[in-house]
């Protein structure tokens, strides 16, 4: 299924918007770019703290460990870690990532590029009297003139003679093609240049110190948790959290993936906030799902309400057995075709398998109970660090490896889906009351970049020295923007489109009874309130 053409466009304009009003820039654009990697801007910066801070405040900070919440089986405590990005390499061995953390790839012998093989598409054509597949690496609304393109070049067709290309069918994966004899490589001018596909890790190779060999070899992480499974001791040791608890962490991932792609959303460098949640075996299908509700809950709250916001729990099939569960919480991005939708976060059951994994070795994941996968010598492929990672239960007395519930969301994708959502194009009185076209970013408040914006109407009377004074006072809670340069209407439009909440402006008859107005992005409402009452008001409806 292809992409509607109204969300092409709505994509561009909201890329569009990121570069002008400085949410996103390419990274090092100034010598080309570098694929896979963004930087946030003055705007975007705000923007995707927020989402953290609020992640943060909403899990740990603001938990409330002495109720017991909504929908979950008892109280439990939060705390917080942060933890380095280079770590011991017996880590990534011991948690799989070494052997297993990869994506297939294929090259072009033609043109020495290479593909991730699952985003390799093409559909099938006849054409004097040959019949080819026409693959291509395209983003979705870009795959159909691609191959169009790639074909007319092939057998040398003009674009009067187009009914001489017969399509047959729609587009398909490579992954469904046996032979890639009759394949045309994305970018490659034969036929059957594609290798097959091999196993290609994820994870980017560094070295510590001034040893360059095998030696030296560290790893950037490709994920946060294995910082928190390998401090679990230390936590419990030096806290007094009692099991059910959750370690909370945020901060850069890495992974070298083969073909970054879709702005933000599959990045070389981002971040992620990760929950490791530690249990007691008999209840953790029941923090499963609350875990998972929470979660989805969360994006609710925050604006991602409706049609494109699903939460899809994996198939039984889809499982690791020693899982119960799995769910994906997803968000149907503009860039995706119809009928699709990309991971925001997965929420996932993950049993004691990592506990163990770092105290006994490497399991095998596929073994039922889980055993160490020992190698032709019958040793453990990778050993384990020998400490004792279980717990005692204070009452009972018993020990232990807890069961971890794992939500794992990306700060990127969610600033990413909270981007898109924001985006509307509605219509405002401009200011001789004439309806316009406006862009709105209508960011939650929690999250918008800017809270509130102050005009003096005009730049004289005394008007002014009134807006700076509220623009002083709301500065020491919140970032607010000053500006008196002008048409007030106009200045009302560049908020719009980064999302301020509130506009307050200084008019005449502030002068002569002391009060201002307040005007809402959304409603367009406008309402007067007491230059003293202007920084609680505007607080109380941000919060
Ligand atoms: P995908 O299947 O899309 O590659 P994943 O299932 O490998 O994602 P996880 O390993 O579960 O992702 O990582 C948890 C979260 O980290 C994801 O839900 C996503 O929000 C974020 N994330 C993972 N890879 C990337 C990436 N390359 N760029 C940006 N965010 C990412």
């Amino acid at each position: 299924m292809n992409r509607p053409k109204e969300e092409s466009s709505r994509m561009q304009k909201i890329v569009s918007l990121c570069k002008r009003r400085g949410f996103l820039f390419q990274s090092s654009e100034i010598y080309g770019g570098l694929n896979g990697f963004w930087d946030y801007g003055p705007l975007g910066v705000e923007l995707k703290r927020n989402v953290k801070d609020v992640w943060w405040r909403d899990m740990v900070q603001g938990h409330n460990d002495l109720d017991v919440l909504e929908g979950a089986p008892g109280a439990y405590e939060m705390t917080g870690l942060d933890c380095t990005i280079i770590m011991h390499p017996q880590v990534w061995k011991c948690s799989g990532h070494y052997d297993m953390f990869h994506d297939h790839m294929v090259d072009c012998r033609e043109t020495n590029k290479r593909y991730r093989y699952d985003q390799v598409s093409g559909r099938w054509l006849e054409c004097k009297g040959e019949r080819i597949f026409v693959s291509t690496n395209a983003e979705a609304e870009e795959q159909e003139a691609e191959t169009q393109r790639k074909a007319m070049k092939f057998f040398k067709i003009r674009n009067k003679d187009l009914d001489k290309l017969h399509w047959d069918g729609g587009f398909v994966c490579l992954t469904s093609i046996d032979n890639f004899e009759r394949v045309l490589g994305p970018d490659a001018k034969k036929l059957d240049t594609l290798t097959q596909p091999r196993e290609f890790n994820l994870m980017f190779k560094t070295f510590v110190g001034a040893l360059s060999g095998e030696e030296g070899t560290a790893f950037l992480r490709p994920e946060t948790a294995q910082g928190i499974f390998v401090n679990f001791k230390n936590v419990v040791d030096s806290t007094r959290v009692k099991i059910p608890f959750g370690i909370a962490q945020v901060g850069k991932s890495f992974r070298n993936e083969i073909t970054p792609r879709n702005f933000t959303f599959r990045s070389r460098e981002f971040e992620q906030m990760e929950i490791e949640f530690f249990c007691n075996p008999d209840a953790s299908h029941k923090w499963y799902q609350y875990w998972r509700d929470r979660r989805m809950q969360w994006y609710v709250d925050l604006g991602l309400d409706g049609e494109r916001l699903q939460l899809r729990e994996h198939h039984t099939e889809e499982l690791s057995h020693y899982s119960t569960g799995t769910a994906d919480i997803e968000y149907a991005f503009p860039f995706l075709n119809e009928g699709e939708y990309g991971e925001l976060e997965g929420i996932a059951h993950r049993g004691d398998f990592d506990l163990r994994s770092h105290m006994e070795g490497k399991l095998d994941p596929n073994t039922d109970p889980l055993e160490l996968q020992l190698g032709e010598d019958g040793k453990p492929v990778w050993k384990g660090s020998g400490r004792d990672l279980q717990y005692r239960d204070e009452v009972t007395n018993k020990k232990f490896t807890p069961h971890v519930i794992e939500p794992s969301a990306g700060a990127d994708r969610a600033t990413l889906a909270f981007l898109c959502e924001a985006f509307t194009e509605d219509e405002a009185p401009d200011e001789n009351g004439k309806m316009q076209t406006r862009i709105v970013m209508k960011f939650h408040p929690r999250i918008a970049p800017i809270k509130a914006a102050v005009f003096p109407l005009v730049k004289k009377d005394g008007m002014p020295e009134i807006a700076k004074k509220i623009y002083l006072e709301l500065k020491q809670h919140m970032p607010v923007f000053y500006d008196e340069k002008g048409a007030v209407g106009r200045r009302y439009r560049r908020q719009d489109e980064v999302g301020t909440p509130y506009c307050i402006t200084v008019d005449g008859q502030s002068l002569e009874d002391g009060t201002v107005t307040i005007r809402d992005r959304d409603t367009l409402d406008q309402w007067r309130v007491k230059v003293e009452d202007c920084a609680a008001d505007i607080m109380r409806r941000i919060n």
